[in-house]
């Protein structure tokens, strides 16, 4: 008996040894790919607002999620608990549907924001990672609540004519076009992103006056963004550690030569591998290679709430995880969402 016990015990101890060393160790965590950790968080880190780094390198605390629905809008892709973002940015995507809804669009389909903390994301997006960047779908709300499914399953439509690099005036309005227009006129907006057949529609509509530049200016062409546009705001004056992008030109429209090289064949040719070159594969991001803050923001304790332990489906879950963040007040459609109802009702403002 004896025998047979002992060697029990060493694979204990060896096994409690390999399991210490394994929590324990510090550069397992920091070798781990940043994504995993801030897309594998799903709740904010429950203090101040505060962004940390860059739009494509860097965190946010504090982040608070956009409501499924408001008056003028609807998120989608729930599933994907991208909602998040510094108050500010949230603040304005609610005033732009406000705003824009009086100029003639009917709402906003809100896409991809953040992650609750930020950081780089699982799949897709450069950027998006400290809660300023957000994507509105170019497709008008319809005038009625989208399904759960509906959210997760509706395809965004592109404004481009088929095989071309211009907008298709079937799909393309005047009411698109003002969107745009009110996005970009927002001080606090640092840039809009959008296909260069976009940029070029609104030159079209708007270039030929001088007094459009300074907004006009803001939106930028670039690849992609045909089914969505993409807003990016200004540091917010609550986090010094936030570095700023270099500013867009100090004059002019951007409806000159750098608009017209997106229609040569220049930006859409792969570029010929050197001789003798092999493609370097990507290096993962880790947590090395973000600001040392967003350490302490992946720490940082998430919002108390006893409904924490209630998550299950992803569609409540989605509603629980906003509903773990104060953002206070009411929005009148929320009562046509299916097993909602108990839950706080979501906000025409964010959290002050
Ligand atoms: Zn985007």
């Amino acid at each position: 008996m004896r025998a047979r016990f002992k060697p029990a015990l060493t694979g204990l101890a060896v096994v409690g040894l390999a399991l210490m060393c394994g929590l324990g160790s510090t550069p397992a965590l920091a070798e781990e790919p940043a994504k995993q950790l801030f897309g594998n968080t799903p709740l904010p880190a429950a203090t101040e607002a505060r962004v940390h780094g860059f739009y494509s390198s860097g965190c946010i605390a504090g982040a608070v999620a956009m409501p499924i629905d408001g008056p003028n809008w609807q998120a989608m892709r729930l599933e994907r608990n991208r909602r998040w973002g510094h108050p500010d940015l949230i603040a304005l995507v609610q005033r732009l549907s406000r705003e824009a809804a009086a100029d003639g669009w009917p709402g906003l389909l809100v896409g991809d924001i953040s992650q609750p903390r930020g950081g780089p994301m699982l799949s897709g997006h450069a950027s998006h990672q400290v809660g300023l960047d957000a994507d509105i779908w170019l497709t008008k709300m319809p005038n009625r609540r989208l399904t759960q499914s509906e959210r997760a399953n509706t395809s965004a439509v592109s404004v481009l004519k088929q095989g071309t690099l211009h907008v298709d005036p079937a799909i393309w309005t005047a009411e698109h076009a003002k969107l745009l227009r009110r996005a970009a006129s927002y001080g606090a907006v640092e840039r809009l992103f959008v296909h260069p057949g976009i940029k070029r529609a609104m030159c079209d509509a708007y270039g030929a006056d001088r007094g459009n530049d300074r907004w006009m200016i803001k939106i930028r062409p670039y690849y992609g963004h045909h089914y969505h546009f993409h807003i990016r705001m200004k540091c917010p004056a609550d986090s010094p550690n936030c570095r700023p992008q270099d500013p867009v030109p100090a004059s002019g429209n951007g409806c000159d030569a750098s608009l017209d090289w997106w229609f040569t064949s220049e930006p859409w040719t792969p570029k010929p591998q050197a001789p003798g070159t092999k493609p370097r594969p990507r290096r993962e991001k880790t947590l090395a290679d973000l600001p040392n803050a967003c350490r302490g923001v992946l720490r940082a304790p998430r919002p108390a709430s006893e409904s924490l332990a209630t998550y299950s489906a992803s569609f409540d879950q989605v509603a629980m995880i906003a509903s773990a963040v104060p953002i206070a007040d009411a929005a009148p459609a929320r009562a046509a969402l299916p097993g909602l109802a108990r839950l706080p009702i979501p906000a025409d403002r964010p959290r002050q």
